[in-house]
């Protein structure tokens, strides 16, 4: 660790705090990780593990997600245990005429930057994945979609960071953040008061309430999504899928259906079939209901008939950190010197994991960034500005 290197304080043990943690601690920086509970135990350990190019909005969030998917391969080797990252490819399902206009003008405008994603019909996409219900109209592919496995993903960076001299502290929750002069000095947690320089709020779907500590409304939102588990059972799915529903739920809410769901499916490497998921607002609820499981069992059976051969195992829930306009807030907060946010990740935050860390970690040791990252700056919701701690 190099000598007089400034403190830096990460707030939430998920895939985004262990990610920054792990590339401040790769270039010796001075951090301590804190997590109220263990790790992986927010959204990042209740969620699917899809790295999906096709579900991104052309423009900043696709360029931000093509810079994490191509750095996956390298974490794939430099962490400690297995991420399960396979570039397996992924399908996004159409099932109505307006889904296939829709998704032909998504797809052209992603082209247009060079994704490579392409629309195949009803026969080439019952070709790709013969277990699909031949009444889908067809689908779109990609080559560049990947899986990974989101629990052992965070705990390997968290691994890896601890390797590299990073303090890694669970069930300790942070109560305040201590400032002075307009500067944070520290935080006060259930495990005693640590010093920092810098604080950077990870907190997930709590990181609105983490801001609250120092005044500071950030619009970070839990969107709760359920999902059910099957059994291990026979291959039955080489790729990810998800519907055109998902990607109208996530951004056009006219094509979406009223219940604004949408599904995701994947095959777990043992197997299991991860199914998903619904897309609720209602508060910090994380219990499963028998109305959400119903609505995706029989959206995904629709499209992978196959699925009635299957057993349910069990069912779990997740809060995304959802913000208003559907990206994350990442950078420093100009009215309170060494407070950072890195969250709202929505449902892409493992996706998006790799280059969340680098990113911080440079803004964070005051290194050039190549990527412009105003879209993303805490300011642009205007909250607050410069309103004065002592
Ligand atoms: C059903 C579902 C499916 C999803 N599928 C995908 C997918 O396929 N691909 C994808 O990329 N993303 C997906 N996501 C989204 C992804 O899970 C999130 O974007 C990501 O996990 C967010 O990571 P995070 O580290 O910001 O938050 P979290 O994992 O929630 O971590 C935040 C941590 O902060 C801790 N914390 C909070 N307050 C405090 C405090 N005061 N003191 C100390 N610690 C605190 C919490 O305990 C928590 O562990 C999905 C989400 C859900 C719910």
């Amino acid at each position: 660790m190099k000598q007089n290197s400034p403190q830096i304080v990460i707030i939430g043990g998920g895939v985004i705090g262990t990610s920054i943690a792990y590339h401040l601690a790769k270039q010796d920086a001075c951090v301590t990780l804190i997590e109220k509970n263990d790790l992986a135990s927010g959204s990042s350990g209740a969620c699917d593990g899809l790295v999906f190019m096709q579900s991104k909005k052309p423009g900043v969030h696709l360029s931000l997600a093509m810079e994490s998917l191509n750095r996956f391969e390298s974490l794939q080797r430099e962490l400690p245990i297995d991420i399960e990252f396979k570039k397996t490819g992924g399908m996004v399902i159409i099932e109505t005429d307006a889904e296939y206009r829709a998704m032909e003008k998504f797809t052209r405008e992603q082209q247009a930057i060079g994704l490579d994603v392409r629309l195949l019909d009803q026969s080439q996409a019952l070709e790709k994945e013969p277990f699909l219900s031949p009444s889908i109209m067809g689908s779109t592919f990609s080559p560049l979609d990947a899986q990974v496995n989101p629990i052992s993903l965070t705990l390997g960076l968290a691994l890896a960071a601890k390797k590299n001299h990073a303090r890694v502290i669970t069930h300790a929750k942070v109560l305040g953040i201590h400032t002075k002069n307009n500067r944070v000095t520290g935080v006060a947690t259930t495990q005693g008061n640590f010093d920092a320089d810098m604080v950077v709020n990870a907190a997930g779907s709590m990181a609105g309430r983490v801001s609250d500590m120092v005044e500071m409304s950030m619009p970070v939102q839990p969107r709760r999504g359920q999902i059910v588990v099957t059994h291990a059972g026979k291959p039955v799915l080489t790729r990810c899928l998800i519907s055109a529903k998902y990607i109208a739920a996530k951004y056009d809410p006219s094509l979406a259906d009223k219940s604004g769901q949408g599904i995701s499916m994947e095959q777990a490497d043992n197997g299991n079939l991860l199914l998903g998921s619904t897309r609720e607002f209602v508060g910090f609820n994380r219990e499963n209901t028998l109305s959400g499981i119903k609505k995706i069992i029989r959206q995904t059976a629709a499209i992978l008939p196959v699925l009635e051969n299957f057993q349910v195992i069990r069912s779990f829930a997740g809060l995304r950190p959802y913000t208003p306009d559907g990206l994350p807030i990442l950078g420093p907060v100009r009215s309170l010197d060494g407070f950072f946010m890195a969250a709202g990740h929505e449902g892409d935050g493992i996706a998006l994991s790799p280059i969340t860390g680098d990113l911080m970690a440079r803004m964070l040791l005051g290194q050039k960034i190549h990527i412009p990252l105003d879209a993303f700056s805490p300011d642009r919701f205007g909250s607050n500005g410069g309103k004065h701690h002592d």
